[in-house]
C-alpha cells in the first residue's frame, strides 16, 4: 500500500484483508467428502440431515414434482425469470460465437487445428443456505447449455425444509436435465464422485459459501471446476464526483451476502470517505439484512483515501476483487487502467446487483484474489479447447521425422526418436540403422 494512502478503516495490508479457508472448514469438508466417497447415498443423507435438516424420499425431483413446484411460482416471477434468462443467454451466445474452431497449414501439407468441444456432463451448484440464489441457476445451467453440454445436473439446498420454488423454476427454464434438492459439501461431493443414484459429472460450476468453495478445491482434479467463487466481494473506486449515498448503498448491497463478504472503498476524496462511512451507519438500521451487512461492514469493511486515481487503480489491482465498481468522472478509463477484477461496473447508472441479477453477464466470479489469474464463469469454461494435427505431404513428414529424431535423442528419448525415424525412412530417403 502506498505510503501516501490513508487507511480510514480496515487492515493495513491487502493480504490481511483476504480470508483463506479456515482449518476447521478444511477438516469438516474432507470428512464429508471421504464419507460420500465410501458410503454414497447414505452419507449424502446423513450430512444433509445434519446440516440442513433435510432427508427427503428422493433428493432428485421427478418431472411431476418439478411441474408442480414451477406452477406454484407466480406468473410475474416466471416472466422476470424468462426476461433475465434472455439477457444471460444472449451474452453467453455472443461468447460462444466469438470462439471459432480453426485449422492452419504451417508447412506444406501440415495441418494443425483447434476445436472447442463441450464437456459431456456438468454439475451446476445454485446456492441457497442464506438466500435462494436463483440467479445462479441462469449463470450455471444456461451457460452450460449454450456451450452444448449434454447433461446438466443442477442442485440447490432446501429452503426451510422444502425445495426453493423460484430456484427450481429457474433451473427448469434454463434447461437442467436433472434437478436435485441437496446443498453444501454433500451435494458437491455427490455430483463430483457419483453415488448409487447420482451419476458423476465431469465438471462442477457455481458459487457457494466457504464450505462449498473448499469442497470444490479438494475435489479439483477428480472433477473439473469452474473457479474459486467463494464469498462475495465488492470494491468501489470513487473520486470526488461520487455520491456517498450511492457508494454506501452499493457497498451494503454486497455486504449483505454474508459476514465474510469484504466491502472496500478506495477514494481520492477524504470527504467522500467520511460521508460514505456516515451514510453506511445511517442506512444499516433500516436495512432488513442489516444485521449481516453490519457484521460484514464492521469486520470486513475498508475505506482508503489515496492521492490520485493512478494510486486508486494500482491498489484496486492488488485487491483483485470479485466486483469492481467505478464511480468517477471518467469511468471508462478504468477499462484500460485496471487488470485484476472479476467484473467491472462502469459509472453510476449500473451497479453490481445488475450483474448479480439481471443484466446478462455471468455473476459467478473469482474471489480471494483469484482474479489475478482467471475471469469468471463463461461459455468457454464448459468447452475443452483441443488440438489436432494431420500431415498430408510425405516430404514434410520425412523432414519432421529427422528433426524429431534429433530433438528426441537430445533428451535421451530413443523410443520417440524411432517413431520419427520410421517416417523419415518410409517417406524420405533415410535408412533405419537400429
Ligand atoms: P450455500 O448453498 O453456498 O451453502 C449452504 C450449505 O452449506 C448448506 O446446504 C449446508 O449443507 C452447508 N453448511 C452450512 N453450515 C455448514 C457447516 N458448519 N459445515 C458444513 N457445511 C455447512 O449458501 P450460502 O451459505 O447462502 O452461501 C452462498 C455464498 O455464495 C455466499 O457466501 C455468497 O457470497 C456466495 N456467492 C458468490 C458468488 C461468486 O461468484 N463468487 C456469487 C453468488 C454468491
Amino acid at each position: 500500500m502506498s505510503t501516501t494512502s490513508k487507511i480510514v478503516k480496515g487492515p493495513d495490508t491487502v493480504e490481511a484483508s483476504r480470508t483463506t479457508s479456515r482449518p476447521e472448514i478444511v477438516d469438516i469438508v474432507a470428512e464429508v467428502i471421504a464419507d460420500v466417497r465410501q458410503n454414497g447415498d447414505t452419507a449424502v443423507r446423513r450430512w444433509s440431515q445434519k446440516f440442513d435438516g433435510w432427508s427427503p424420499e428422493s433428493f432428485r425431483l421427478g418431472p411431476d414434482r418439478i411441474a408442480s413446484v414451477v406452477s406454484s411460482v407466480p406468473g410475474t416471477v416466471l416472466d422476470d425469470l424468462r426476461f433475465v434468462q434472455r439477457q444471460v443467454r444472449g451474452f453467453a451466445q455472443a461468447q460462444r460465437d466469438s470462439l471459432t474452431d480453426f485449422e492452419v497449414e504451417t508447412l506444406p501439407g501440415v495441418f494443425l487445428g483447434q476445436r472447442n468441444i463441450p464437456i459431456s456432463a456438468a454439475g451446476a451448484y445454485v446456492p441457497g443456505g442464506r438466500y435462494p440464489l436463483t440467479a445462479s441457476a441462469h449463470m450455471t445451467v444456461l451457460t452450460a447449455k449454450v456451450a452444448g453440454v449434454g447433461r446438466v445436473a443442477a442442485t440447490t439446498p432446501p429452503d426451510r425444509g422444502a425445495p426453493p420454488p423460484v430456484s427450481i423454476a429457474a433451473m427448469h427454464l434454463a434447461g437442467a436435465d436433472e434437478i436435485y434438492v441437496m446443498g453444501g459439501v454433500q451435494a458437491v461431493a455427490a455430483l463430483a464422485l457419483g453415488t448409487e443414484t447420482i451419476s458423476a459429472v465431469d465438471m462442477l460450476a457455481g458459487p457457494g459459501n466457504a464450505y462449498v468453495a473448499e469442497a470444490k478445491r479438494q475435489l479439483f482434479g477428480e472433477v473439473g471446476i469452474d473457479l474459486f467463487a467463494g464469498p462475495t466481494e465488492v470494491l468501489i473506486v470513487a473520486d470526488e464526483t461520487a455520491d456517498p449515498f450511492v457508494v454506501a448503498t452499493d457497498l451494503l448491497s454486497q455486504a449483505e451476502h454474508g459476514p465474510d463478504s469484504p466491502a472496500v472503498l478506495i477514494t481520492t476524496s477524504e470527504e467522500v470517505a467520511t460521508r460514505t462511512i456516515a451514510c453506511v451507519e445511517e442506512l444499516l438500521p433500516g436495512l432488513p439484512t442489516g444485521e449481516v451487512a453490519g457484521r460484514a461492514w464492521r469486520d470486513r469493511g475498508e475505506v482508503i483515501v489515496v492521492p490520485d486515481l493512478d494510486a486508486a487503480y494500482e491498489l484496486a489491482d492488488q485487491y483483485a476483487s470479485e466486483h469492481v465498481q467505478i464511480l468517477t468522472a471518467e469511468p471508462r478509463e478504468a477499462l484500460h487502467r485496471m487488470r485484476n477484477y472479476g467484473a467491472l461496473f462502469l459509472g453510476d447508472k449500473t451497479c453490481v446487483p445488475y450483474g448479480d441479477k439481471v443484466i446478462g453477464t455471468n455473476h459467478v466470479l473469482p474471489t480471494l484474489g483469484a482474479a489475478r489469474y482467471t475471469g469468471g464463469l463463461w461459455v468457454g469454461k464448459y468447452l475443452k479447447t483441443v488440438t489436432y494435427q494431420e500431415i498430408q505431404d510425405a516430404t514434410s513428414s520425412a523432414e519432421l521425422g529427422e528433426v524429431c529424431g534429433r530433438a528426441s535423442r537430445i533428451e535421451n528419448f530413443e523410443g520417440h526418436a524411432r517413431s520419427g525415424d520410421v517416417r523419415s525412412a518410409r517417406y524420405g530417403s533415410a535408412r533405419l540403422d537400429w
